[in-house]
Protein backbone atom coordinates (compact mmCIF):
# COMPACT_ATOMS: atom_id res chain seq x y z
CA UNK A 1 0.00 0.00 0.00
CA UNK A 2 2.90 2.14 0.57
CA UNK A 3 4.30 2.24 -2.42
CA UNK A 4 0.94 3.43 -3.89
CA UNK A 5 0.18 6.55 -1.82
CA UNK A 6 3.56 7.50 -2.38
CA UNK A 7 2.66 7.07 -6.02
CA UNK A 8 -0.59 9.13 -5.72
CA UNK A 9 1.28 11.56 -3.64
CA UNK A 10 3.98 12.45 -6.15
CA UNK A 11 1.01 12.38 -9.01
CA UNK A 12 -0.80 14.95 -7.15
CA UNK A 13 1.91 17.16 -6.65
CA UNK A 14 2.98 17.07 -10.69
CA UNK A 15 -0.18 17.95 -11.61
CA UNK A 16 -1.07 20.65 -9.31
CA UNK A 17 2.95 21.93 -9.57
CA UNK A 18 2.61 21.78 -13.26
CA UNK A 19 -1.41 23.23 -13.83
CA UNK A 20 -0.02 26.23 -11.33
CA UNK A 21 3.48 27.50 -13.72
CA UNK A 22 3.19 26.53 -17.10
CA UNK A 23 0.61 29.13 -18.38
CA UNK A 24 1.90 32.05 -16.63
CA UNK A 25 5.68 32.06 -18.08
CA UNK A 26 4.05 31.64 -21.50
CA UNK A 27 1.52 34.93 -20.76
CA UNK A 28 4.38 37.07 -19.24
CA UNK A 29 6.72 36.55 -22.52
CA UNK A 30 4.21 37.34 -24.56
CA UNK A 31 2.93 40.12 -23.30
CA UNK A 32 5.95 41.66 -22.63
CA UNK A 33 7.39 41.22 -26.06
CA UNK A 34 8.36 44.28 -28.05
CA UNK A 35 6.69 46.68 -25.24
CA UNK A 36 8.87 46.81 -22.65
CA UNK A 37 9.50 50.71 -23.77
CA UNK A 38 5.69 51.13 -24.21
CA UNK A 39 3.96 52.23 -20.67
CA UNK A 40 0.54 52.24 -22.53
CA UNK A 41 0.59 49.29 -23.94
CA UNK A 42 -2.24 46.64 -21.66
CA UNK A 43 -3.88 43.95 -23.03
CA UNK A 44 -6.38 44.14 -20.00
CA UNK A 45 -7.21 48.31 -19.44
CA UNK A 46 -9.93 49.76 -21.90
CA UNK A 47 -9.47 53.21 -20.50
CA UNK A 48 -9.07 55.51 -23.80
CA UNK A 49 -5.77 56.82 -23.92
CA UNK A 50 -5.03 61.00 -25.17
CA UNK A 51 -1.03 60.88 -25.93
CA UNK A 52 0.50 62.83 -28.06
CA UNK A 53 1.76 62.17 -31.70
CA UNK A 54 5.21 63.70 -30.74
CA UNK A 55 5.17 61.50 -27.41
CA UNK A 56 4.24 57.89 -30.09
CA UNK A 57 7.15 58.85 -32.26
CA UNK A 58 9.68 58.47 -28.85
CA UNK A 59 7.65 54.80 -28.06
CA UNK A 60 6.94 53.13 -31.56
CA UNK A 61 9.19 51.63 -34.32
CA UNK A 62 9.23 54.29 -37.40
CA UNK A 63 6.74 51.78 -39.28
CA UNK A 64 4.20 50.98 -36.96
CA UNK A 65 4.20 55.11 -36.32
CA UNK A 66 4.30 55.65 -40.04
CA UNK A 67 0.94 53.32 -40.55
CA UNK A 68 -1.12 54.31 -37.07
CA UNK A 69 -0.33 57.70 -36.48
CA UNK A 70 0.18 58.99 -40.30
CA UNK A 71 -2.35 56.64 -41.94
CA UNK A 72 0.53 55.12 -44.00
CA UNK A 73 -0.22 51.59 -45.44
CA UNK A 74 1.62 48.73 -45.81
CA UNK A 75 2.31 46.83 -48.89
CA UNK A 76 -0.03 44.36 -49.92
CA UNK A 77 1.24 40.88 -49.68
CA UNK A 78 4.46 42.07 -47.58
CA UNK A 79 2.71 41.73 -43.83
CA UNK A 80 3.03 39.20 -40.95
CA UNK A 81 -0.42 38.43 -40.59
CA UNK A 82 -2.46 38.86 -44.38
CA UNK A 83 -2.00 34.74 -44.82
CA UNK A 84 -1.81 33.26 -41.94
CA UNK A 85 -5.01 32.08 -39.43
CA UNK A 86 -4.19 30.18 -36.32
CA UNK A 87 -6.41 30.45 -33.05
CA UNK A 88 -6.13 33.31 -30.55
CA UNK A 89 -6.88 36.89 -30.36
CA UNK A 90 -5.16 40.33 -32.32
CA UNK A 91 -4.72 43.33 -30.48
CA UNK A 92 -3.51 46.91 -31.53
CA UNK A 93 -0.01 46.98 -31.51
CA UNK A 94 0.40 50.51 -30.14
CA UNK A 95 -1.52 50.05 -26.72
CA UNK A 96 -2.90 46.60 -26.74
CA UNK A 97 -6.57 46.66 -27.01
CA UNK A 98 -8.36 43.49 -28.35
CA UNK A 99 -9.44 43.98 -31.58
CA UNK A 100 -10.42 41.27 -33.61
CA UNK A 101 -10.57 36.60 -33.35
CA UNK A 102 -9.33 34.95 -35.49
CA UNK A 103 -12.53 33.03 -36.01
CA UNK A 104 -13.90 36.41 -37.98
CA UNK A 105 -10.92 36.08 -40.25
CA UNK A 106 -11.01 35.37 -43.91
CA UNK A 107 -9.12 34.46 -46.68
CA UNK A 108 -8.75 37.33 -48.51
CA UNK A 109 -7.11 37.70 -51.87
CA UNK A 110 -6.10 41.39 -51.14
CA UNK A 111 -2.96 40.80 -49.54
CA UNK A 112 -3.63 42.39 -46.24
CA UNK A 113 -5.11 40.52 -43.11
CA UNK A 114 -8.97 40.36 -43.64
CA UNK A 115 -11.91 40.09 -40.58
CA UNK A 116 -15.68 40.26 -40.95
CA UNK A 117 -16.14 41.56 -37.70
CA UNK A 118 -14.44 43.31 -34.31
CA UNK A 119 -13.94 41.83 -31.06
CA UNK A 120 -16.36 44.12 -29.71
CA UNK A 121 -18.63 46.66 -30.89
CA UNK A 122 -16.88 49.45 -29.71
CA UNK A 123 -13.14 47.84 -29.47
CA UNK A 124 -12.66 50.40 -33.22
CA UNK A 125 -14.50 53.21 -34.37
CA UNK A 126 -14.74 54.44 -37.67
CA UNK A 127 -14.08 57.93 -39.53
CA UNK A 128 -14.86 59.22 -43.24
CA UNK A 129 -11.86 59.05 -45.20
CA UNK A 130 -12.12 61.18 -48.65
CA UNK A 131 -8.02 61.10 -48.96
CA UNK A 132 -6.39 60.06 -52.44
CA UNK A 133 -9.30 60.69 -54.33
CA UNK A 134 -11.40 57.79 -52.87
CA UNK A 135 -14.18 57.95 -50.31
CA UNK A 136 -13.59 55.29 -47.92
CA UNK A 137 -14.28 54.78 -44.11
CA UNK A 138 -11.29 54.54 -42.19
CA UNK A 139 -11.33 52.13 -39.04
CA UNK A 140 -9.53 53.52 -35.62
CA UNK A 141 -8.45 51.70 -32.49
CA UNK A 142 -11.00 52.55 -29.85
CA UNK A 143 -8.71 53.09 -26.98
CA UNK A 144 -5.73 55.03 -28.96
CA UNK A 145 -7.13 56.22 -31.69
CA UNK A 146 -4.49 54.83 -33.85
CA UNK A 147 -5.16 53.73 -37.81
CA UNK A 148 -5.91 50.58 -38.24
CA UNK A 149 -6.79 49.87 -41.62
CA UNK A 150 -9.95 51.07 -43.85
CA UNK A 151 -13.99 48.77 -43.30
CA UNK A 152 -15.87 47.77 -46.92
CA UNK A 153 -18.59 46.51 -47.53
CA UNK A 154 -17.77 42.92 -49.86
CA UNK A 155 -16.87 40.97 -46.99
CA UNK A 156 -18.38 37.46 -46.33
CA UNK A 157 -21.58 36.57 -44.54
CA UNK A 158 -23.00 37.05 -41.60
CA UNK A 159 -22.01 40.41 -41.90
CA UNK A 160 -20.81 41.16 -45.42
CA UNK A 161 -17.88 43.36 -43.93
CA UNK A 162 -14.42 43.68 -44.86
CA UNK A 163 -12.14 44.65 -42.01
CA UNK A 164 -8.69 45.55 -44.04
CA UNK A 165 -6.04 45.72 -41.72
CA UNK A 166 -2.46 46.26 -41.78
CA UNK A 167 -0.56 43.92 -40.36
CA UNK A 168 2.06 45.96 -38.58
CA UNK A 169 -1.04 47.86 -36.97
CA UNK A 170 -1.75 44.29 -35.01
CA UNK A 171 -0.34 41.89 -32.97
CA UNK A 172 -1.79 38.33 -32.58
CA UNK A 173 -1.12 36.22 -29.15
CA UNK A 174 -2.30 32.49 -29.63
CA UNK A 175 -4.70 30.74 -27.39
CA UNK A 176 -2.87 28.83 -24.74
CA UNK A 177 -3.43 25.20 -25.18
CA UNK A 178 -4.33 23.98 -27.38
FE1 LIG B 1 -4.77 51.02 -29.88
Amino acid sequence: MKPLIFLKACLLFFFTYAGCQEPAPFKLKEEKAGHLHNPYYSNTDTVTLHVSDKEWKKILSPGLYAVAREAATEQAFTGKYWDTNPRGTYYCAVCGNALFRSNAKFASTCGWPSFFKAIRKNSVIYKEDNTLGMHRTEVICERCGSHLGHIFNDGPPPTYKRFCMNSISLEFIADRNL
